[in-house]
């Protein structure tokens, strides 16, 4: 099963966690603040721990 992630732009410190885990998914703004690329889908597995990672609580996933 697939989760939609997104990311607080307010909340990123551009530590690039999240990148070196799914580069396929997200990438940065010219600011170095982490954006997902759309649809923003990734299975379940790799959404969580995406969320477990990021330092600052950027990320937050759904279920699609
Ligand atoms: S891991 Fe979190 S703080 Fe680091 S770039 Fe990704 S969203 Fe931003």
């Amino acid at each position: 099963m697939n989760r939609r992630i997104t990311i607080d732009g307010d909340l990123c410190q551009g530590t690039g966690e999240c990148a070196a885990l799914a580069s396929q998914t997200v990438t940065f703004d010219p600011l170095g603040i982490a954006v997902v690329q759309p649809p923003g889908e990734v299975d379940e597995n790799l959404a969580d721990l995406l969320v477990r990672t990021c330092p600052s609580g950027a990320i937050s996933a759904e279920s699609t």
